[in-house]
């Protein structure tokens, strides 16, 4: 197409090279190889983000859970590497922030979450140090490992914030390898573990709340939840938690820390929230089986930052991509959509070093488990397919384009 270097024209135009960004691609160009796909990313890295809990736990070196985004770019895809500063959909097209303009037939929004730091008052001052660390960030995550390295008993908060957050189970994980660890060296007795949520439950799928429930009782963290936190004081080491009491009154608890695991308030990207492709929430507003937008028909969106009703995970952008990729080829072809997302995602539950409890569920909540094996119960095997299956997986087939679509079965009966 001509373009100027003002302008630039693509067929399909993919925003963020993330899980999603990367996976479309690929797909896209396994099933129609020359197709004129364009990603716009102004990122070098892309980063498998689910690992970032081991690199938390000491167990997975930061160095493999990223690689540059030129090799993870499938073969045939234009790189525009550049942030979005608004989408244009009446127009089939959005602005750089470079201010060029990219024109498409067809647009995927994938941006990802926004990691909202600056929610809680000294919370950007004191990350990093003073034991105060968080997996959700490459830049904090091997801080996560210093502090549990150097704590030497005392008060080890874990925070969790009201949803909506990527991988809701990420904050707990990180409570039950900080408790092994502490058990293993001898420090369970001299300190004090406590995983607060902002949430109403220890999870959003009522059926893993009680084995949940129990693996904290058994690594000794007190889990008190519609607490959110809203303040850091790094120099003091307290934290500072919001409560609604039933009378309807907020209270401020002060928790002082030795340790303060930290999940970010999240929300939907700012360049979404404030383009016409957003719902009320902020996210791009889709259709929750064809992953078409409501009121663009040429635009579809998947992962974190669409609107699609279910756990923001990796997993379910795996079970989401194909359906996206065979609709939106469906689209350019003038034929109907047929493809449909049943709202499958999924959560590795690290428990412990060596345990894994794997929640997999669609629409509504219901448990769909993927092997024949009690999802209820943590195993060993599923440590082996978090921590050695899953990586290599993700590199090499998922972001491949190499589909492999295992079935998933709703449960019959829940124990
Ligand atoms: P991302 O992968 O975050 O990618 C978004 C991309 O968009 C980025 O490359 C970014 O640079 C780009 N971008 C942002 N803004 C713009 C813009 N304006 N213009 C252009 N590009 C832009 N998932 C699991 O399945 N299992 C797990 O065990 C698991 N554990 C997790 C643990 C942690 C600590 C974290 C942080 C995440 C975890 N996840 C897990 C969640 C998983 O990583 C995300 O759900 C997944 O990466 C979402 O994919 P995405 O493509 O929507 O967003």
């Amino acid at each position: 197409m001509m373009q100027d270097s003002k302008t630039l024209d693509h067929q399909v135009v993919i925003v963020g090279g993330g899980t999603a960004g990367i996976t479309v691609a690929a797909s896209l160009l396994k099933r129609q190889p020359g197709l004129d796909v364009a990603i716009v990313d102004p990122a070098d890295r892309h980063f498998y983000q689910p690992a970032f809990t081991l690199v938390g736990g000491g167990t997975y070196d930061l160095a493999r859970t990223h690689k540059s985004m030129r090799d993870v770019l499938p073969k045939g895809a234009s790189w525009i590497q550049a942030a979005v500063e608004s989408f244009d959909p009446d127009n089939n097209a959005l602005r750089l922030q470079d201010e060029r303009l990219v024109r498409y037939a067809s647009l995927v929004v994938a941006p990802g979450i926004k990691l909202d730091w600056g929610r809680v008052e000294g919370l950007a001052e004191a990350l990093g140090k003073n034991g105060v660390c968080s997996n959700y960030s490459p830049d904090t995550v091997n801080y996560t490992w210093e502090c549990l390295k150097q704590f030497q008993g005392g008060n080890a908060i874990f925070t969790q914030p009201p949803p909506p957050l990527k991988c809701a189970g990420a904050p707990q994980k990180i409570a039950y390898l900080a408790a092994d660890h502490l058990h293993r060296k001898g420090l369970g007795g001299s300190s004090t573990l406590k995983f607060y949520s902002g949430g109403g439950a220890l999870f959003s799928v009522p059926a893993f709340v009680p084995p949940l429930e129990r693996v904290a009782r058994r690594h000794g963290v007190a889990v008190i939840l519609s607490h959110d936190l809203v303040a850091v004081d790094g120099e003091r080491r307290v934290a500072t938690f919001a409560t609604t009491g039933a009378d309807g009154e907020t209270r401020h608890v002060e928790q002082p820390y030795d340790l303060l695991h930290v999940t970010p308030h999240q929300c939907a990207p700012d360049v979404v929230r404030n383009s016409p492709l957003a719902d009320a929430a902020g996210w791009v507003e889709v259709d929750k089986a064809t992953t078409q937008h409501v009121r663009y028909p040429n635009v579809f969106s998947l992962g974190d930052a669409s609107s699609l009703p279910t756990s923001k995970t990796a997993a379910a952008v795996r079970k989401q991509a194909p359906v996206t990729v065979k609709n939106l080829l469906a689209w350019l072809a003038g034929q109907t959509l047929t493809a449909r997302y049943d709202g499958y995602t999924s959560c590795p539950l690290v428990t412990a070093y060596g345990k894994v409890m794997i929640a997999e569920f669609i629409y509504d909540g219901v448990v769909t488990p993927t092997l024949p094996l009690d999802p209820f119960k943590e195993s060993r095997f599923y440590w082996v397919v978090k921590k050695h299956l899953l990586p290599p997986f993700y590199w090499n087939r998922m972001l491949k384009g190499k589909e492999t679509d295992i079935a998933h079965k709703p449960l019959k009966r829940v124990s």
